[in-house]
């Protein structure tokens, strides 16, 4: 399998959807990567084409997106262009209401995700924020989980205050076979400020809570089905002519191949061309990338041209 080269002539000759992972890909924490604000407004102001940011990122709320995207200068992009676990995830709790609607969701997660699923999935939330020992001790906890409130669903993403505690509780939870198992995205890692310094993600809580109760949990973020799905209904995309541009080997550029789109890996982003190299060499066609966006070429070029 070959890895070609794409100009930006051929990507508006030969697709009308365009896809774009967030970090690492428009912006790098709080600065734009260079180039990206002019190609995103070029894509919006030709009619023809569609675009849409999918952010495996459930830490904002669509305004605070919003208000960074504004902030950043992608400022054209509209709410329906956004697209995120937490989106689908809310989505997806309301149109089930039947087993959903004002029921309680045990979240490992931030504020900021309970106020979506509970804004725009129309559940309540409970488990964020420290959970301690001493929350739920009434002498030896290791034996004591209050059950008193039984939720309709454990939901696992990204927690900072991510504990011994919280496992035990999404695990007794999750005992019970119609408890759902959702999870926001299963990225290990994700990029902070401080180059170098690793900051476990989603995927780091929720592989401890996938071992610990032999659950299978349905993932919304990319490289799974139901953000995919979400974006057919969203729009009308023909795969044949839509691209994904990604930095993630394992999540955007599976996402785009899974779903028969093609994919260009950005150089801007967590993985290397050597991560690139190593994927083509060992056949991994499912996270090799069909394309190196033209930047790759002129790697003094870091980011879109
Ligand atoms: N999860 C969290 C908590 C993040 O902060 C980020 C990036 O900042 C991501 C996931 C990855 O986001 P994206 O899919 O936009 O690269
Ligand atoms: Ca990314």
């Amino acid at each position: 399998m070959t890895v070609d080269r794409i100009t930006k002539d051929q990507l508006l000759s030969n697709y009308d959807t365009f896809l774009f992972d967030a970090d690492g890909v428009l912006w790098t924490g709080d600065i734009p990567v260079p180039g990206a604000i002019e190609w995103i407004n070029l894509l919006l102001e030709d009619k023809t084409k569609k675009v849409f940011v999918l952010t495996n990122n459930s830490t904002k709320t669509l305004e605070q997106y919003m208000k960074k995207i504004e902030k950043l200068g992608f400022g054209h992009l509209g709410r329906d262009n956004v697209i995120s676990p937490a989106i689908v995830l809310a989505d997806y709790l309301k149109s089930n209401p039947e087993k959903f609607a004002g029921q309680y969701v045990y979240l490992i997660g931030t504020e900021n995700l309970k106020n979506t699923l509970e804004n725009e999935g129309g559940v309540k939330c409970f488990g964020t924020g420290p959970d301690s020992i001493r929350d739920h001790t009434d002498g030896d906890f290791i034996h004591h989980v209050d059950m008193s409130i039984l939720p309709r669903a454990v939901v696992c993403s990204y927690d900072a205050h991510f504990s011994y505690p919280k496992i035990m509780k999404a695990a007794n939870f999750l005992q019970d076979a119609n408890v759902e198992y959702l999870v926001t995205n299963q990225d290990y890692t994700f990029p902070g400020p401080v180059p170098g310094v690793v900051i476990p993600g989603s995927g780091a809580t929720s592989a401890s809570v996938t071992a610990v109760t032999g659950r299978e949990p349905t993932v919304f973020g990319k490289p799974h089905h139901p953000m995919a799905d979400f974006l057919f209904r969203r729009a009308h995309v023909d795969p044949k002519r839509t691209v994904m541009f990604g930095d993630r080997l394992d999540t955007d550029i599976m996402f785009g191949n899974a779903n028969g789109f093609a994919s260009v890996w950005m150089p801007t982003g967590v993985h290397t061309i050597v991560d690139v190299m190593n994927a083509r060499e060992k056949g991994q066609l499912s996270v090799t990338p069909r394309h190196l966006s033209e930047s790759e070429e002129q790697p003094q070029k870091q980011g879109w041209i």
